[in-house]
């Protein structure tokens, strides 16, 4: 199939294009369609090079509402560089998405500067959870209105000690929310997350 076939649009289509991405991976054949037309959840088992960042970045690209300064999107990520990565890379899909500000939050760096961003107007947030938690503790950031989580990389951030954290962040957002999980490895913690976090997920394998 082509990323047309997907169901993306004419932005996506063609930061998709000036990318130089023939064809979709495996994951993303799997999981837009599936993302694009239903609002429930997912779990996604995927190692990292397999194109999981497009298979959750571009349905959400799609779906957030970029005339809104509202944050719609909230992405957790165990490290700084993934969060970066992350950041970047949705950056480059939302290239022709007017008016996207995606904004990283992550520990090491100025939190005022990164208050000020999202203060902006961020439609999506990349954050580690300690530096999230942080935030939301100091009133420095909304996420009441998260219409989309990720929980990328789930398996590294329990390894990580991230449990308590992302347990407390998400207990701010919706209850109504979508929220798509993705995991390298499905060990019984991260199955544990799904079933306290998720209504009758979706699930992919690749
Ligand atoms: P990820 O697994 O999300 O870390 O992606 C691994 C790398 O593959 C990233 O550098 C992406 O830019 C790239 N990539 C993602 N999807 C595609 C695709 N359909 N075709 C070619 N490269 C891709």
């Amino acid at each position: 199939s082509t990323f047309h076939d997907l169901g993306l649009n004419n932005d996506l289509l063609q930061a998709i294009t000036d990318l130089g991405f023939e064809k979709p991976s495996e994951v993303q054949e799997k999981a837009i369609p599936l993302l694009l037309q239903s609002e429930g959840d997912l779990v996604a088992l995927a190692q990292t090079g397999t194109g999981k960042t497009a298979a959750f970045g571009f349905p959400m690209l799609q779906k957030i509402d970029v005339n809104s300064r509202t944050t719609q999107g909230l992405i957790l990520s165990p490290t700084r560089e993934l969060c970066l990565q992350i950041t970047n890379e949705l950056k480059a899909y939302g290239k022709y998405c007017n008016g996207l500000n995606v904004v990283a939050v992550y520990g090491g760096a100025s939190i005022t500067d990164q208050a000020r961003d999202i203060k902006r107007g961020a439609q999506i947030i990349v954050a580690t959870p300690g530096r999230m938690k942080d935030m939301i503790s100091r009133n420095l950031v909304d996420i009441t209105k998260i219409e989309y989580s990720v929980l990328d990389e789930a398996d590294e951030m329990l390894n990580m000690g991230f449990k308590e954290d992302i347990n407390d962040i998400l207990s701010h957002t919706p209850a109504d929310k979508s929220t798509w999980l993705f995991s390298a490895t499905m060990p019984r913690e991260v199955a544990a997350i799904a079933k306290d976090f998720m209504h009758n997920p979706h699930e992919i394998t690749v």
